[in-house]
């Protein structure tokens, strides 16, 4: 590889070669990572708090995955599942299992490569084993860019522009955001939100999926690339309430809220609720490609041999590099230190927003923050507005992407300290008051 290339000279080739389909938040181009920074090609600074859209949670080039990494490359790179077994297929899901809630504690996974096969592995189990056929989702929730995780996508209708058709027996119904209301109710918060989504579902299945034909209802714990919008508490135990009633599968999309991000190993142990299914993807390859679906061992046991797989889905190196991020995670304190930076981080930025106007809300748990950014008139900024605060970001240091329309994304690796928090906020609050000043 040629170290002497410089970054504006690797960004033309870039933009020569890359289809422009590929939105880059920032105009960096990185050479090397370390810890929670990432540095281009003239050796300037940035702190990622990106973190690979939520995916690098013990930090770049951690030692120990780079050991595990260069250790199984010597011992084993690639076999294939279907060809026989391997020790970090069953190791990996024997410990994702391990640490997943009940029912799914006891139960059995696939790996795959991605977040978005996840999904579209766990809809396919749901509808295989139940012999059901429809899927209630969310508005606001993102599951994946293939056509059958994308049938599942409506955070945006970018994303789903000039696609249709679409995968059949889909229905969407609105997540609660109590901030930004769907019903239009107005100042209401989490704690007395008001609940007219329950409504909503229910008339969803009187009127127009009979509940006999749900086969599964999808949720993300906490809306992730659709704004970081955390339901209220009476939101995922009611979901678990009208799949009991149904006889629908819950199908918990773990892709963003997994693996530590919450402060919790999955993001539905905040509220203690069992879902049937898990997606897992981002994080738990340790920053290589891997994706998992578990679910209640009797599901999987009902999936006949052969209904599924995938040439490099458990690949032996993505599986080590994921166990040894497991292990950091557990051994340096990094679900609760998640927990204590998250909660600074959300705390100095709640302090600031009487002075500064433009911070409309601020939400989330662990280190999976959104910010969101508001007008005059307590409406979003634009997207574009947006893009511009990150850009400007970049060229102060650090490195983001939004959520939703208008919401600053706070994702960095676990592993930061209260100290580089304060460090961030302090350039991520002066970008924005220069900002507001142009407003
Ligand atoms: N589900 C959720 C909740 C996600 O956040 C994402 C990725 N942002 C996906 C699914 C798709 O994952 P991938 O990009 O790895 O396919």
């Amino acid at each position: 590889m040629n170290t002497e290339i410089s970054s504006t000279q690797l960004i033309e080739r870039d933009k020569k070669y890359v289809s422009p389909a590929i939105y880059r938040y920032t105009d960096i181009a990185f050479a090397r990572g370390e810890g929670p920074f990432l540095y281009d090609f003239e050796g300037n600074r940035y702190y990622d708090f990106a973190a690979g859209i939520a995916t690098m949670n013990v930090g770049h080039n951690h030692p120990r995955v780079v050991a595990a990494i260069t250790e199984q490359a010597g011992i084993l790179i690639h076999a294939a599942a279907h060809v026989g077994y391997m020790q970090p297929y069953v190791e990996i899901l024997e410990k994702l299992i391990s640490l997943a809630p009940m029912p799914i504690d006891q139960g059995k996974g696939i790996l795959l490569n991605s977040g978005s096969e996840a999904v579209e592995t766990a809809i396919k189990l749901a509808r295989a084993v139940s012999g059901r056929s429809m899927l209630l989702a969310f508005l606001d929730s993102f599951h994946g860019r293939p056509m059958g995780a994308l049938s599942l996508t409506a955070s945006s209708s970018g994303y789903r522009k000039h696609l249709e058709p679409f995968l059949g027996g889909v229905e969407h119904v609105p997540y609660p955001n109590c901030y930004r209301c769907p019903f239009g109710h107005k100042n209401h918060s989490r704690e007395d939100c008001c609940g007219t989504w329950r409504d909503f579902i229910q008339m969803t299945l009187d009127k127009l999926v009979h509940p006999d034909d749900l086969a599964a209802i999808i949720v993300e714990p906490i809306i992730g690339e659709g704004g970081y919008i955390v339901p209220p508490d009476d939101f995922l135990p009611t979901l678990r309430e009208v799949c009991d009633r149904t006889g629908a599968l819950l199908i918990a999309d773990e892709v963003q809220t997994g693996m530590g991000r919450t402060g919790k190993w999955y993001g539905v142990e905040n509220w203690n609720v069992a879902p049937d299914i898990i997606a897992l993807g981002k994080a738990i390859g340790g920053g290589l490609p891997l994706g998992a679906t578990l679910a209640r061992a009797d599901l999987m046991d009902a999936w006949w041999p052969a209904a599924h797989g995938s040439t490099f889905g458990g690949n032996p190196i993505a599986c080590r590099a994921g166990l040894e991020s497991i292990a950091i995670i557990a051994e340096e304190g990094l679900l609760e230190n998640a927990v204590t930076v998250g909660d600074h981080i959300q705390t100095l930025f709640k302090a600031v927003q009487n002075e500064l106007s433009i911070i409309g809300d601020v939400r989330g748990k662990g280190l999976m923050i959104g910010v969101e950014l508001v007008n005059h008139q307590n409406q979003p900024v634009t997207v574009e507005q947006v893009k511009q605060i990150i850009k400007k970001l970049g060229k102060a240091g650090v490195v983001m992407t939004k959520c939703g329309q208008n919401a600053l994304r706070i994702a960095p690796a676990l592993s930061i300290t209260c100290d580089m928090a304060d460090e961030v906020v302090d350039i991520i609050i002066k970008v924005l008051k220069d900002f507001v000043k142009e407003f």
